[in-house]
């Protein structure tokens, strides 16, 4: 079997198409006009790039809204406070602050005052209860929920597969975890403390890689026709973007795997969206039902 490239670029953007054809269809419905509201504080140069996209594509879909740009040195309260409002503001389906925050503000607690049901990012402890519970009905965090569509195009059926994550952050690498049990893999979460993990990789039929080390998982890492989702973005000392999977090696293990760029990256922005207009709906239907 040849080894796939998976095209993360390409289904994002087929992604993307869909959320903006049902967006068109939801306004010509409702007369409303999907909101994403993106608040982020500070100058940091990769934060703001990342904000922009995410206003670029939000507006080519057709969703309104805006970055609120704080300075650094804004206090929590006052972020708070930016947030409460929009909490408050009927018009506003999705809010995101970018992380990181600057060093004196409480990231947990930013998180916890966003709306649950306004949390697009899928971080919120409510949305985290429900994906860990599988009670359904709150956000999945983007970059996991576009793996698992990554997957899916390979792989729809899991179910018994061994899948190993590397990394355990709240923002990929447990909500990842959790997003495979839910389609019944067999799921072993890895991380800095973990004993063998070459022999644990080479156990794995689906192995992510959510590190932040730039190709620190060899090709000889990987079991014959693996699935291969590399999350990791990593910038090396010749300025190359690389991912935490040595992709050459790899790919003559795999029998599929996602590059960097152009792999997961993608699909974070495309479930942002998705999410989002999932908020205004859900927010329509609960308005017309009271
Ligand atoms: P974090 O730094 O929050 O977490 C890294 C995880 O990797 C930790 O759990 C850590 O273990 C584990 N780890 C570190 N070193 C090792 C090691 N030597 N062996 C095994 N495990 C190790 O990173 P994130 O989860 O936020 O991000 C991971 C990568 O994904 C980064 O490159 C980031 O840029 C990228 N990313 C990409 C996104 C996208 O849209 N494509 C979105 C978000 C992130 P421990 O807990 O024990 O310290």
């Amino acid at each position: 079997m040849n080894p796939k490239i998976i095209d993360g670029k390409s289904i994002a953007q087929t992604l993307c198409d869909d959320v903006k054809q049902a967006t068109t269809a939801f306004i010509a419905e409702s007369g409303i006009v999907p909101r994403l509201d993106v608040i982020i504080v500070g100058e940091d140069p990769a934060s703001r790039v990342y904000v922009a996209n995410k206003q670029k594509r939000a507006e080519s879909i057709g969703f309104k809204g805006g970055i609120t740009r704080l300075p650094v040195t804004t206090s929590q309260a006052d972020l708070l406070a930016a947030i409460r409002e929009k909490n408050a503001d009927p018009a506003v389906h999705g809010i995101l602050v970018q992380l990181p925050l600057p060093a004196h503000i409480d990231e947990h607690l930013v998180i916890q005052t966003i709306a649950a049901h306004k949390d697009v990012d899928g971080f919120h402890f409510d949305n985290v209860a429900r994906l860990a519970t599988g009670t359904g009905g709150g956000y999945a965090p983007c970059t996991p929920a576009g793996c698992m569509h990554l997957l899916r195009t390979v792989e729809p059926k899991l179910d018994g597969a061994h899948a190993v994550v590397v990394g355990r952050s709240n923002i990929v690498g447990k909500p990842m975890g959790a997003l495979l049990l839910a389609a019944n893999c067999t799921v072993t979460m890895a991380h800095s403390r973990t004993k063998d993990l070459a022999d644990m990789c080479r156990s794995a039929d689906v192995l992510v890689a959510a590190v932040g080390r730039p190709e620190m998982l060899p090709g000889d890492w990987v079991k014959k026709d693996a699935i291969v989702i590399d999350v990791g973005i990593n910038r090396t000392s010749e300025g190359r973007l690389v991912g935490d999977v040595h992709f050459d090696s790899a790919i003559a293990n795999a029998r599929a795997i996602t590059p960097v760029p152009g792999g997961v990256g993608p699909m974070t922005i495309a479930f942002l969206m998705a999410n989002t207009l999932d908020a205004a709906q859900k927010a329509t239907a609960t308005q017309a039902a009271a």
